[in-house]
């Protein structure tokens, strides 16, 4: 299932290298030997989780379905317009910050405040898809492997789970 969301991730122009951009920049300044390369790592490692891979897909999907014009309403205008008291594409993102705690949470409010790198390009609707849910998809994604980077506290993340 992990290949199957890094894919309706790219169709969204979304690849791991973009998210573990994100993360390099963001954890960097903290853990000075991190590479480039463990930022990509601790992006899969999130990706091989369940509940972040089930989080993806029903969030993908809803922006899909309401690109189609197949959400019914009041859903379609909602999620086609961005609502901002809708409030649920956060919430199920919450469900992947969660998976590494607090840390997660911190860099997630952070990342949705400052809209970096890919962040800001789907928010913007550089796309020209509905990203009302991939934005805070991608950004929680970005939290979640900067609080694993966190946790394993070297930068190093060949030990941890
Ligand atoms: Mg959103």
């Amino acid at each position: 299932m992990k290949d199957l969301v890094i894919q309706k991730l790219k169709e969204r122009g979304v690849s791991i290298e973009k998210v573990a951009e994100i993360v390099y920049e963001l954890q960097s300044e903290y853990f000075p030997n991190l590479t480039f390369e463990s930022c990509c790592e601790a992006v899969h490692v999130v990706l091989k989780k369940r509940e972040v891979q089930y989080a993806l897909l029903t969030g993908l999907a809803l922006d899909t379905l309401a690109e189609e014009g197949i959400l019914p309403e009041p859903l379609l205008g909602i999620v086609q317009n961005d609502e901002p008291l809708y409030g649920i594409d956060e919430v199920i993102a919450l469900a992947i910050t969660n998976v590494y705690g607090s840390i997660g949470l911190t860099s997630f409010g952070y990342l949705d405040k400052t809209k970096h790198g890919i962040i800001g390009e789907l928010n913007d609707g550089k796309y020209e898809y509905v990203n009302t849910f991939a934005d805070d998809l991608v950004a929680a994604v970005a939290a979640a492997a900067c609080a694993r980077i966190a946790h394993s506290s070297v930068g190093s993340v060949e030990n941890e789970d």
